[in-house]
């Protein structure tokens, strides 16, 4: 009886610290204390015979790095809930929101936690982490890991994919809200052209923030563009902003070309009311590696997509994030620097694939028996 009080009372004082294997370790030794055998080891077994999310999981979910420390640390706290709670963890089907009484439990639990964080920063990468561990832990066994649909709605096998031109990236930054969603769009991308070339970034994981600014450093300033139309940003059209190039040199190998001239675009993928806040996040850290001068941001011509007739299918939201891919790709396309990309045939794989995400999500409507037009692919903010 005295040990388990005494266990409550020193998890709730050290819920995920910073210090967490060590509190981990400890959480697990003071639990076990009445055996008198509960040396490290016992934990180590534990902790790997658990390893809650493993690399392999992780990255079938669309992502080459590795597990984020601090979504593997709430994913395994998690697990040590339950047996603190003696109950199971539940979750609802949309947004790995846990449910019942153990999801009561852990609410108040996880928001002390966020209260005693120190600052803004500390708060932020609690939040993404957990709500990543949340979907993680809950779409297990119950999403398809490429496509992020329920199973049984799987659109796979139906995805046409590309190579994108080597001088084009793009980097999906996605809130944390819109990680396995069914309805987001902008996995699409890298569906179609595939992790290298169409990389996420999680907004708040540090891991992949880091992976995706040591990218930057290295392609410089000049060459990172952030597709978003902000009214206090200073916003260039494709045309102005790649239009001027010079056409490639033809002695200059290839590779080398695509080590100078790659052009990075961010995707800021989230909804509107996240996107201001994901769109700070990235010009304060552009200030911090390249001093005073903004990330440059383009806009896209609401004209271009539809002079190239993006299919005018009605359900089809030409602002989601692979539209808008979609939609710069076509524009480049229109600039002597992109004519022989053949980036019309790209932009039009992810038009298609699009068009399958669709059809997937409204055949799952009408098999639910819900409505068909309340619910359309997830709106972003591109145009
Ligand atoms: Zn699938």
């Amino acid at each position: 009886m005295a040990t388990t009080l005494v266990s409550s009372n020193s998890w709730t004082r050290t819920f995920f610290p910073k210090n967490k294997t060590k509190i981990l370790i400890h959480r697990y030794n003071s639990n076990s204390s009445s055996n008198s055998n509960s040396p490290l080891s016992t934990t180590t077994t534990f902790m790997n015979h658990d390893a809650v999310v493993s690399l392999q999981e992780w990255q079938g979910w669309g992502t080459t790095s590795p597990v984020p420390a601090m979504v593997t640390q709430i994913a395994e706290d998690l697990k040590l809930l339950e047996k603190d709670f003696d109950s199971q963890m539940k979750f609802g089907r949309a947004g790995g929101k846990l449910q019942g009484n153990f999801g009561q439990q852990e609410d108040k639990k996880h928001r002390a936690t966020y209260k005693a964080l120190a600052d803004s920063e500390e708060k932020l990468k609690f939040y993404s982490a957990r709500q990543i561990a949340c979907r993680v832990l809950g779409s297990k066994g119950y999403l398809c890991q490429k496509c992020w649909l329920a199973m049984e709605d799987c659109m796979c096998s139906q995805i046409t994919s590309s190579l994108l031109f080597p001088g084009i990236k793009f980097w999906l930054y996605m809130h944390p809200k819109d990680f396995l969603r069914q309805n987001n769009t902008g996995k699409i991308l890298w569906q179609v052209f595939g992790v290298d070339c169409a990389t996420l970034c999680l907004y708040g994981i540090p891991e992949h923030e880091q992976i995706m600014w040591n990218s930057f450093k290295l392609a410089g300033r000049s060459n990172v563009w952030c597709l978003y139309p902000n009214k206090n940003a200073v916003l260039e059209s494709v045309e102005n902003a790649f239009g001027q190039e010079p056409v490639a040199n033809n002695e200059v190998s290839s590779e080398k070309l695509k080590e100078d001239t790659t052009q990075h675009f961010i995707l800021i993928d989230g909804t509107w009311s996240n996107s201001a806040a994901m769109f700070r996040r990235l010009q304060d850290q552009a200030k911090s590696i390249w001093g005073d001068e903004d990330l440059s941001c383009i806009s896209l011509n609401p004209g271009t997509s539809a002079m190239h007739k993006l299919r005018p299918q009605p359900s089809w939201d030409r602002t989601c994030t692979a539209a808008a891919a979609a939609g710069l790709l076509l524009e480049l396309h229109l600039l002597p620097r992109f004519s022989s990309a053949e980036l019309d045939k790209q932009a039009e794989t992810v038009e298609h694939a699009l068009t399958v995400l669709l059809e997937a999500l409204t055949k799952r409507r009408l098999r639910m028996g819900r409505s068909i037009t309340r619910k359309r692919l997830q709106v972003s903010k591109f145009s």
